[in-house]
């Protein structure tokens, strides 16, 4: 693999000005082509007549790729309120003093835990909670509804997506899953199997 300094000259395509031109690698920050956002200061092939950014070297993908990881996406999602609460409820039982922001974090951890193992997805009854959903929802619709809304980064949405095409459900209806697998593994027990290593999360992204 070739590898490229700021300064050094090549030859390209450039689109904008429709010839082979020659380029000077230089810093650039790019944006992404699918998502929102830009990789920044990245070593690019600039163009020498027009100054456009004409291609990236292999040496620069790993750093497209972190930076697109890091680019947070929003997830938005409205539910009856006991939904909320049962987040609210797990996150304070594991770090009172994080505050309801934990709830996040908490969710990030509960896509994690069920998007990596397929069997655990199936134990914990996911699919059949899922499917408990709509009538709970139904029964809560004179409840007030909240927006809850995060921005997470590419690795969660990768969880999201992979348990929504998994269980064929949308992403509100995860979310009331996950809240209610917060309300049966952290609220209702006496002894959370998993408090310890939450409360050690919860002290890692509150630090
Ligand atoms: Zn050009």
């Amino acid at each position: 693999m070739k590898f490229y300094h700021a300064g050094d000259k090549s030859k390209a395509a450039c689109e904008q000005c429709k010839s082979l031109v020659t380029t000077t690698f230089a810093y650039r920050d790019v944006p992404f082509r699918h998502a929102k956002g830009q990789a920044k200061d990245l070593l690019v092939a600039v163009c020498d007549e027009c100054g456009d950014v004409v291609s990236i070297p292999a040496q620069s993908t790993p750093a497209v790729r972190e930076a697109r990881n890091h680019a947070l996406h929003s997830v938005e999602v409205k539910l009856p309120v006991p939904y909320v609460d049962m987040l609210n409820g797990g996150a304070y039982r594991i770090a009172p003093e994080a505050g309801p922001g934990f709830k996040k974090s908490l969710l990030a951890y509960y896509f994690r835990k069920y998007a990596q193992a397929p069997d655990l997805l199936e134990e914990a009854q996911i699919g059949q909670i899922a499917s408990e959903i709509p009538l709970q929802r139904k029964a809560m619709k004179d409840l007030p509804i909240a927006r809850l809304s995060f921005r997470y980064s590419g690795p969660v949405i990768s969880d999201i997506d992979v348990l929504t095409d998994r269980l064929s459900i949308n992403r509100t209806t995860l979310v009331a899953c996950m809240a209610r697998k917060v309300e049966q593994e952290i609220i209702e027990p006496e002894q959370p199997a998993e408090l310890t290593t939450l409360r050690n999360i919860a002290a890692v992204v509150n630090a």
